[in-house]
């Protein structure tokens, strides 16, 4: 995607004086005279920033301001090893609580509107930026938090939510204890923001269904502001970015080489207007790709797809980088197929080969066809030649996560 002009004039003034600025810049960049930078082809010459450099930064190494400019901190969940604490200023806080206010406007929610807040609060930064949107747009904030089913199910009640927040998992759970109470009827909600994760369309819409609304997924990760750097408009076609707060690219993962509008990849971020912990390059490790053309909706925001995976899912075959999510997708788009599957990549006699398994519930005399759809259908939408194999339903052995569909036995 090319840089707007507004978007070069924020990048290149950013590069001009962050090594200044940034101890943490000034190293990663040595040797590198980012300062008289001004086009778009020296910019994708600069190094990635990665996830694991920011720890090194660890505790406030990223700050790129005067200590006494930083109003707040927050960090990202540190599963493995030390956290990434990333510092914003007075104006990064307020552009957050813009870009939010925005988020809730972009889903149709007004001031009118009762908000039930379940991410969580703290250090994280999910639960206070939904919230700072909240009381910008000036709806009324239900700052639940995470967890205690019991008391969120009341105050959707006794409060009248009309907008759910938080996690699909966590609207999956709730969608399931209002049916099992059957006090559907009871509530008043209307809308649901949901952070992105991938989880297929039947079961998204089934949850949106049993909470009677209809859904919106919203982007961001801690490390750039947090949640709320796009959301999906009524079309679902997609996530808008707020691209006068953030420039992005689609690389490929394994080559760190641009892709082409439309081809998925991963998604790196510059948040170029941030004053506490700029960010550029960064690599969200988060697979999707740039659709290209207006959304219907007329906004002028550009499109990311939902996001379809991890970079650590994805695998490459014969030349062509494949992840859980398309299978998923494609496999399910074929009747006769149960949705159940395997992918086994091997390397016999000199050439990778992809074996899928899939199971069905026809009969055996009508599976050669079904195989050979199937065969047909992957290589239209994911560019690959594999050999089927329809199988009895129950004979793969199931799994709780996705990704050990896949089983790469080349290595
Ligand atoms: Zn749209």
């Amino acid at each position: 995607m090319r840089m707007n002009g507004y978007q070069k004039e924020n990048i290149f003034r950013l590069l001009s004086d962050i090594k200044s600025r940034s101890p943490f810049y000034a190293r990663k960049y040595e040797g590198i005279e980012v300062e008289s930078m001004s086009t778009q082809e020296e910019f994708e010459t600069l190094p990635f920033t990665d996830k694991g450099d920011l720890r090194e930064a660890y505790p406030l190494g990223l700050a790129a301001v005067p200590e006494r400019d930083i109003v707040r901190i927050h960090s990202s969940s540190g599963t493995t090893g030390t956290p990434v604490v990333i510092p914003y200023t007075r104006r990064d806080v307020e552009d957050w609580a813009v870009m939010f206010e925005r988020c809730y406007r972009m889903a149709g929610v007004t001031e009118n509107d009762r908000i039930q807040i379940t991410p969580g609060y703290g250090l994280w930064t999910a639960g206070i930026g939904f919230q700072a949107g909240c009381e910008r747009l000036g709806a009324m904030a239900i700052p639940m938090g995470p967890g205690n089913t019991e008391k969120q199910l009341r105050m959707m009640q006794d409060l009248k939510t009309t907008v759910i927040t938080g996690t699909s998992s966590y609207a999956l759970l709730l969608s399931e204890e209002i049916r099992k109470r059957g006090i559907r009827d009871e509530l008043c909600l209307k809308k649901g923001i949901i952070g992105s994760e991938r989880w297929g369309e039947k079961m998204r819409q089934s949850i949106a269904d049993s909470l009677g609304v209809d859904f919106y997924d919203i982007y961001g990760l801690t490390e750039i502001y947090g949640p709320g750097i796009g959301i999906s408009c009524d079309y679902r076609n997609g996530i808008h970015m707020w691209d006068d707060y953030i420039y992005f690219e689609i690389i490929d993962p394994n080559t760190g080489k641009i892709l082409p509008d439309g081809e998925t990849g991963e998604l790196v971020i510059t948040a170029f207007r941030k004053e506490g912990a700029p960010l550029i390059r960064y690599r969200t490790h988060d697979l999707t790709r740039i659709i290209p053309g207006e959304c219907p909706c007329g906004s002028r925001f550009p499109r990311i797809d939902i996001i379809v995976g991890r970079t650590d899912d994805m695998v490459k075959v014969k030349g062509v980088n494949m992840f859980p999510a398309q299978f998923d997708e494609a496999i399910s788009a074929l009747d006769g197929a149960t949705g159940e599957y395997q992918v086994m990549i091997d390397h016999l006699e000199g050439r990778d080969i992809i074996t899928l398994y899939f199971e069905t519930d026809l009969c055996e005399g009508s599976r050669q066809d079904l195989e050979r759809d199937m065969t047909a259908l992957i290589k239209s939408r994911i560019g690959v030649t594999v050999v089927s194999k329809a199988v009895d339903v129950g004979y793969l052995p199931r799994s709780e996560k996705k990704a050990h569909r896949f089983f790469d036995n080349r290595y």
